[in-house]
């Protein structure tokens, strides 16, 4: 779909993947004006196919536009596009365990101008891919890797935005983890280089032997994850104390060597929930109770896969059938 301030967004249109046709000058190739999404489509138990919160993705993307100074886009069309592509890649729809549909819908400054300021002309487009599991390891608890020396976003930044600028700034980071036998990276604040605040694609979570769970609040550093509020929701549900609070990387060391911190995870669309056994970084490691998957990441990661997948009810109306 194309966007131009006088005739707004128009011409939108299905077309087979294939290359695209850029001028050397479209704004986005220099100045990185772009905001994404990640969601997935499932193929449910009774055969139909559903999305999880696509009325989330469709507000998130209209926050990360606002602050990237790109146009809205409706959240109805923003879903129907969705949902029209889904429709059209039914037949080889992923009907495999652990399998679903990973959507990427996008928008970017199309405007052939070299200035700096926002752009006038904008292309929303969107792709989907058949998707397995997202860690090798499967369902094991990773290794993540805690960076010393970079930050992913700053206050006033564009961490709460899903922009790509932001996964460009973090690229070398996520490539420092990997070379030192990590799965991904934790950042800390940008300030004091203190405080948790997420991995490289995913919103951590903490649970301690006082029956509370604990994620970073949204200060505007980090990315407001869909299964974030949606594991606040089901741990709420499981009688946990729900605590959105600062927690430093010398408490998280602390409390893993006293055991106070009995299990630890990651979330996100891609990976959905996935243990944290170990941290590692230049100053040595610590492991998060025995190293494995705890059982109350066990039990929220079920009861998250069996919403999104229609085997239990889905009362919350988090699942969009497509019909
Ligand atoms: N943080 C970052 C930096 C991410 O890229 C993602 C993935 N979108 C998340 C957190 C998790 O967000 P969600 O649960 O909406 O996928």
């Amino acid at each position: 779909i194309n966007y131009s301030q006088d005739k707004g967004w128009h011409d939108a249109r299905i077309v087979a993947r294939g290359p695209l046709s850029l001028d050397p000058a479209t704004a986005v190739l220099h100045y990185a004006q772009e905001i994404f999404e990640g969601m997935k489509a499932y193929r449910l138990a009774d055969g139909s196919i559903g999305l999880f919160r696509p009325q989330e993705n469709a507000a998130r993307f209209n926050l990360s536009a606002d602050r990237m100074a790109m146009p809205q886009i409706d959240e109805n069309l923003f879903i129907e596009a969705i949902e029209q592509l889904v429709k059209i890649d039914m037949d080889w729809f992923p009907n495999v365990d652990g399998g679903s549909l990973y959507l990427r819908p996008f928008m970017f400054a199309s405007e052939v101008f070299l200035g700096v300021r926002p752009a006038k002309e904008y292309m929303f487009i969107v792709i989907a891919s058949p998707v397995g599991a997202y860690f090798k390891k499967g369902a094991d608890a990773v290794t993540i890797w805690a960076s010393e020396n970079y930050s992913r976003a700053a206050k006033g930044g564009t961490g709460a935005a899903k922009c790509g600028g932001n996964y460009a700034a973090s690229l070398i980071a996520q490539a420092e983890a990997a070379k030192n036998g990590c799965d991904q990276v934790v950042f800390f604040d940008a300030a004091e280089h203190e405080w948790v605040e997420e991995l490289g694609g995913m919103n951590l979570f903490f649970i301690f032997d006082d029956g509370s769970i604990l994620t970073p609040p949204l200060s505007g550093t980090i990315l407001p994850g869909i299964t974030r509020k949606s594991i606040l929701q089901l741990a709420k549900d499981q009688g946990l104390r729900v605590r959105e609070e600062r927690y430093s990387r010398q408490q998280w060391e602390d409390d893993s060597n006293s055991g106070k911190l009995l299990e630890c995870f990651a979330c996100g669309t891609a990976a959905v929930v996935s243990a944290v056994g170990k941290v590692k970084s230049s100053r040595g490691e610590f492991t998060i109770g025995n190293g494995s998957t705890g059982q109350m990441t066990v039990k929220l990661r079920q009861l998250l896969v069996d919403i999104q997948r229609g085997n239990s009810d889905d009362s919350y109306g988090w699942v969009k059938k497509i019909t």
